[in-house]
């Protein structure tokens, strides 16, 4: 099943228990603008190379389109439109006046130099320019796009309207009008589920364990968050492998990215070292870290990391989906048949856009908040947001994501019945 057909699956099963209006249905089941470009590059060799560039602007009745950029080799536009659904969807959960994109590019920008990357960012830029701006969709950074890429956004697309226009993407370097906490608000605002939740179902603080599926930003910090509040991170991966301690002995994030730095190559932009560089734990595979017996389970790399083949062998009481789609419809339906508890992507990786949406409104008002605001804000949302869900997850005797799905519709149907 691909993304955008398991987001469909999803929006179905809300729609049909809440009876959402069937002319609202026909509408979310298409995206509102698809746009799809060629990107050519004068790569260092003096060769040219044609790269495709996506641009899914799915629903914006609650606000202007909002949603990341992922520079991925496998990157296409099913996979797009899936994640411009989810990002109408999770703006709504967290009540955020935006809209729902996604924009991408097939390429491994890992084999790009600096130079070629820029390149690309820059051509993407211009052919999106018309379609993108503060008022009207507003990238964002998402698999392998970082602030650097964002600055290049900002630059190019200034150049083009002819005055400086920083408010027209986020995840921005502080420098250029980023917002204090962006670059671990995803992994924060999943703390923050994760911490409500064990308060919730009043799990012991003791010794409970964790497996975290990619290192990246996301992964990093939500690893990070935890292991300093005292949790026991016993596994960790990114896409070259894994590591693993079952007692969590010197599982210590930040050490870890220290090695994965040092001992890494530099590749463009990016980092190639893995964690699997921390030659004093035992390598596992991406396979066998989703299998381990751990108290949570947190995909946090690409979609479908849980699917129909794998879910069966999930031994983790908790999975807190972390990465977009990091869980198939099959294999949602086969962990809750073992009484699994499944917090939603939608729900748990929504910290990000949160924060993306402080600092959109922080670079409207030209006026910039301490992180300790941030955070205060972030934290408020996603614990109400939690808590909505919760309920509506008990009223209607339903799973967390129908929930969240349910509790997100009710808002785009208002908006789209008032518009
Ligand atoms: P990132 O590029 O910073 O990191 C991705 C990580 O995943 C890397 O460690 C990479 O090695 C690993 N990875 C890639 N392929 C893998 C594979 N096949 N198996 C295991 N690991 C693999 O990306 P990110 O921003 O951390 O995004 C991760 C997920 O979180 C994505 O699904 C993204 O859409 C979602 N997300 C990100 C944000 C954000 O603010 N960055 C917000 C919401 C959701």
């Amino acid at each position: 099943m691909s993304p955008f057909h398991s987001a469909l699956k999803q929006l179905t099963k809300a729609a049909a228990l809440m009876n959402l209006d069937d002319a609202i249905f026909e509408k979310l089941k298409k995206p509102d603008t698809i746009l799809q470009v060629s990107l050519p590059v004068k790569m260092d060799n003096g060769t040219t190379k044609v790269f495709e560039g996506y641009r899914v602007q799915y629903n914006n009745a609650r606000g202007p389109y909002k949603g990341g950029l992922r520079y991925h080799p496998k990157t296409n536009l099913n996979e797009i439109k899936a994640l411009a659904f989810w990002m109408v969807i999770k703006c709504s959960v967290v009540g955020i006046p935006m809209g729902g994109a996604k924009g991408g590019i097939t390429v491994d920008p890992k084999k790009l130099s600096s130079r070629e990357l820029e390149e690309l960012t820059r051509v993407f830029t211009k052919k999106i320019a018309a379609f993108i701006g503060p008022d009207k969709d507003i990238p964002a950074p998402d698999v392998y796009t970082n602030p650097r890429i964002m600055s290049w956004i900002v630059d190019e697309y200034s150049n083009i309207v002819g005055h400086n226009a920083p408010a027209v993407v986020t995840g921005k370097p502080i420098e250029l009008g980023g917002s204090a906490g962006r670059i671990e608000a995803t992994g924060l605002g999943g703390f923050y589920i994760i911490q409500e939740l064990v308060h919730k179902i009043k799990m012991s603080k003791k010794n409970i364990t964790v497996a975290v599926q990619g290192f990246g930003n996301v992964g990093y910090y939500i690893a990070e968050l935890l292991y300093k509040a005292g949790y026991k991170i016993v596994a960790l991966s990114d896409s070259q492998g894994g590591i693993y301690n079952k007692n969590g002995l010197d599982m210590n994030p930040v050490n870890i990215m220290k090695t994965k730095e040092n001992e890494g190559k530099i590749s463009g932009c990016y980092c190639i070292g893995t964690v699997c560089d921390c030659e004093n734990f035992k390598q596992i595979t991406n396979e066998q870290l989703l299998q381990l017996d751990v108290d949570f389970l947190v995909p946090a790399a690409l979609e479908e990391a849980l699917n129909g083949k794998n879910a069966g062998k999930v031994k983790a009481k908790i999975i807190v989906e972390m990465a977009n789609g990091g869980v198939t419809p099959e294999a949602e339906k086969k962990l809750l048949q073992k009484n699994k508890l499944i917090m939603p992507d939608v729900l748990s990786n929504a910290g990000g856009v949160t924060v993306s949406y402080f600092e959109w409104v922080q670079n409207l008002q030209n006026y910039y908040w301490t992180l300790e605001d941030v955070n205060t804000k972030l934290k408020k949302i996603m614990l109400d947001s939690f808590n909505q869900v919760w309920n509506i997850k008990e009223k209607y005797r339903t799973d967390m994501r129908t929930a969240s799905f349910i509790s997100a519709l009710a808002r785009i149907q208002e908006a789209m019945r008032l518009r």
